[in-house]
């Protein structure tokens, strides 16, 4: 019989995120992937498990990143043309490498919304799961659904060479109501666990306009529909304030981004129960690394028109209590930063407990896995972080996690 391996955490605090509470002496017992049981120091069993003290360190759920890329270079600013240059097998190999900066930063699982060479996400997620690689738990798109010469279609190429971009970069551009359909159920029959839709232009395409609408009304309500099918949910890349309200009648369960939002659109959010997802500290990381590295001028511009309105517009959900979960748009930035924008959560209107919550108990809830994940109670997976001292006092602690374990197994201490 094989012994269950098991491990008890002894940190110097543990966050309760559900009370907020931080509570001292006590013991987090895993056996498995799993939380066995949370007790009194002094009453954990020391004879026999692995032992991992943390005397300094304050212990949180596993983080979660809503809104990652893991597949692929981080963004050049220049265009998605560059993708041609680039094999399936290098943005496999870079995912690996994404993957295992973002988990050792604390983050154990990502909701990632899509890759421009479908289904490498799907093949990263099983591979994680299996034990292959090391990276966080995935939820992936498995493509982008968006119109022709949207968000999600590679564009910024020469127009007679436009058509020989090969399938498996375009396999979810969409133009009519049946076409949403039926990408909608390529991705996921492709295995992919949510449908990623870009409902407006994006600040990183060249050509899109992001306070324009991309799909229809009709067409985000087919993808919610088909989607529902399935048991998957829908979010929407909006930035406009008509293709967020858009997203919102047609029932997609999270806007990300929501840059260029009204007070119309925050009050549809709110009644809705719509999650938020916005990546408010890229606004920051564009400016400077993008200033610096000459990334393509329409980029920095859109970036520009952006970053304040989409702040302000996050203070307005948090006043309003529109659900926000946390999500970074990593791969605009390189992977393992993040945690950076826990601090704009901040300055931008949540109380660093709530932050801390939009990337525990809130994530949990828009990803569907409130029953494993996003808290240290027995019954759930063993995704656990530290930090050394106390994070509601300086949420920046988060950037720099010296514990990590992602179910039951340590991936880095110290
Ligand atoms: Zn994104």
């Amino acid at each position: 019989m094989t012994p269950s391996v098991r491990t008890v955490v002894r940190p110097g605090w543990l966050l309760e995120v559900v009370t907020g509470e931080l509570l001292p002496d006590r013991a987090v017992v895993v056996e498995g992937d799993r939380i066995v049981e949370v007790t009194a120091a002094a009453d954990a069993p020391v004879d026999g498990p692995l032992v991992v003290d943390l005397p300094a360190h304050t212990l949180l759920p596993g983080l979660v990143d809503c809104h990652t890329h893991l597949v692929g270079e981080p963004d050049s600013g220049h265009g998605y043309a560059e993708l041609l240059g680039r094999t399936e097998a290098q943005e496999t190999l870079s995912g690996v490498h994404n993957a295992s900066a973002t988990v050792l930063a604390g983050f154990t699982t990502v909701r990632d919304v899509g890759t421009l060479r479908a289904f490498v996400d799907v093949a990263l997620r099983d591979a994680i799961s299996a034990g292959w690689v090391s990276g966080p738990r995935m939820q992936v798109a498995g493509a982008y659904v968006t119109c022709s010469g949207g968000g999600g279609d590679v564009t910024g190429l020469a127009p007679d060479v436009d058509a020989v971009v090969p399938y498996g970069l375009r396999v979810g551009v969409v133009d009519t109501v049946d076409d949403v359909r039926r990408a909608v159920r390529r991705v996921l029959h492709g295995g992919a666990d949510l449908v990623k839709l870009i409902a407006t232009g994006a600040v990183m395409t060249p050509g899109g306009i992001p306070g324009a609408p991309e799909l229809t009304e009709d067409q985000i309500r087919a993808a919610v529909d088909e989607a529902a099918l399935y048991g998957a949910h829908v979010a929407a890349h909006a930035h406009g304030a008509e293709g967020i309200k858009r997203a919102v009648r047609g029932g997609v369960r999270s806007v990300e981004h929501g840059s260029l939002m009204d007070d119309e659109a925050i009050a549809m959010m709110a009644a809705a129960g719509t999650f938020l997802v916005a990546d408010i500290y890229d606004g920051d990381y564009i400016a400077e690394t993008g200033r610096a590295q000459g990334w393509r001028a329409d980029v920095l511009r859109k970036n520009d028109e952006t970053t304040l309105a989409q702040r302000e517009g996050f203070t307005k959900c948090v006043e309003a209590g529109v659900r926000v979960a946390y999500g970074t748009d990593s791969g605009i930035y390189p992977h393992g930063l993040n945690a950076r924008q826990f601090a704009y959560h901040v300055r931008w209107g949540q109380t660093p407990l709530e932050a801390i919550r939009s990337a525990t108990l809130h994530a949990a809830e828009l990803l569907g896995w409130s029953d494993r994940i996003g808290r240290i109670e027995a019954g759930w997976l063993a995704d656990l972080v530290a930090v050394q001292g106390n994070p509601l006092e300086d949420v920046r602690l988060l950037e720099h996690v010296d514990f990590v374990m992602s179910g039951g197994a340590v991936l880095r201490n110290g």
